[in-house]
């Protein structure tokens, strides 16, 4: 099928939206922070452990599957969801991203995008005809159109070629498109420029998808910026039709996007600054590596249900991620992957309650408070 999406509750004083998504395994309430798995799994962690978290969709990335082991032999093996035995909905990305940041301009065509194996430096071509058949093949809930990421800052002009190049793009990806069982979502592009995104997001909801992604954010530019990029984008999406922000996820930004009528979010953050001693808490990101946890026989949080904060203390994390036991990064990872979702649990109560710009306040001044 189809993802279906329901808007049940608008806040009364911005965008936020409190919906329900129907997917091919289940309806998932929204907003929803997804983890990502780029090579298919999400790092460190187990299925029963993304479930334990209340992780809906997860991500992987096509680029990365594509290259290997290939979206031939994951297709032979059933797809994705039972290459990786995960029970939920997958969305995969279009592989685009990584291709650019390994092009050079020059590399960049009407055909598509030439580049360096970054495995072992062969010379391949990704197009939007292979993204989707490669997407096809890995069968996700949710495939992404093929769109081009340009840099931050790129003039008015380059970044006007560059959206109408997108929206033919994604048209020749919708016509090979062939798997019923999948959904096709558009991206809007248009960098900074109000224009272009008006445009890029009107003329991407003509063609006619499934879902609609805002790209192009997180690049650079600083956090005005990237909110107002936000806001030229979903004013002109279909409020029937759910919204996704590509790459952003951290916790005042999630907030922020929320707030602008943004539904789905990812970012391998969580994980990422697990990996490295981190993590996310109310009052702000901590390190575990700081000497002043050596002692500390109490949870990361205690307000926190996850494993991690139940079962350990910072004391012996501490000691974990300073000794190199990789089980240090697995109990930060998922602290954190819960930390976000936990964070989109209270944004959907807040939503329903009319109040997301105190729930807003509330939070800013605790995470800001350290
Ligand atoms: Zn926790």
């Amino acid at each position: 099928m189809k993802v279906k999406y329901n808007l049940i509750n608008k806040d009364r004083n911005t965008e936020a939206r409190y919906g329900k998504l129907e997917t091919n395994y289940g309806t998932y309430e929204t907003p929803m922070f997804m983890p990502v798995g780029t090579k298919a799994t999400v790092k460190l962690l187990t299925p029963d452990e993304l479930y334990e978290v209340h992780a809906g969709i997860i991500l992987a990335n096509t680029y990365h599957l594509w290259l290997r082991p290939g979206g031939e032999l994951i297709n032979k093996a059933g797809g994705l969801h039972k290459f990786m035995n995960y029970k939920g909905p997958i969305l995969t990305d279009s592989g685009g991203f990584q291709v650019f940041s390994l092009a050079k301009p020059k590399d960049i065509t009407e055909e598509g995008v030439k580049f360096k194996s970054h495995l072992d430096g062969s010379n391949l071509l990704l197009t939007p005809e292979e993204s989707i058949r490669v997407q096809n093949l890995l069968d996700s809930d949710i495939a992404m159109s093929f769109d081009e990421c340009p840099p931050y800052p790129v003039t008015h002009e380059y970044m006007e070629k560059s959206i109408e190049r997108t929206l033919r793009w994604a048209k020749r990806g919708k016509d090979v498109f062939n798997n019923p069982n999948q959904s096709l979502f558009g991206i809007v592009q248009g960098g900074e420029f109000e224009d272009l995104r008006k445009k890029s997001a009107l003329e991407t909801v003509k063609i006619g998808f499934d879902g609609y992604a805002i790209g192009g954010t997180s690049v650079g530019e600083d956090k005005d910026t990237m909110y107002r990029m936000i806001e030229y984008s979903t004013k002109y999406l279909p409020t029937d039709k759910v919204r996704y922000l590509m790459g952003v996820g951290e916790p005042l930004d999630i907030i922020e996007g929320v707030i602008r009528g943004v539904d789905l979010f990812d970012c391998v953050l969580s994980t990422r600054i697990a990996r490295h001693g981190n993590a996310f808490t109310r009052n702000g990101k901590i390190n575990l590596r700081n000497l002043k946890y050596r002692e500390d026989f109490s949870p990361i949080e205690d307000t926190c249900d996850c494993y991690c904060c139940r079962n350990f203390t910072k004391a012996y994390i501490r000691h974990l991620i300073t000794s190199d036991e990789l089980l240090g990064g697995r109990l930060l990872s998922i602290h954190n992957t819960r930390f976000l979702i936990r964070l989109v649990e209270e944004l959907r109560e807040a939503i329903k309650e009319n109040r997301v710009l105190e729930y807003r306040e509330a939070f800013i001044r605790q995470y800001q408070s350290k």
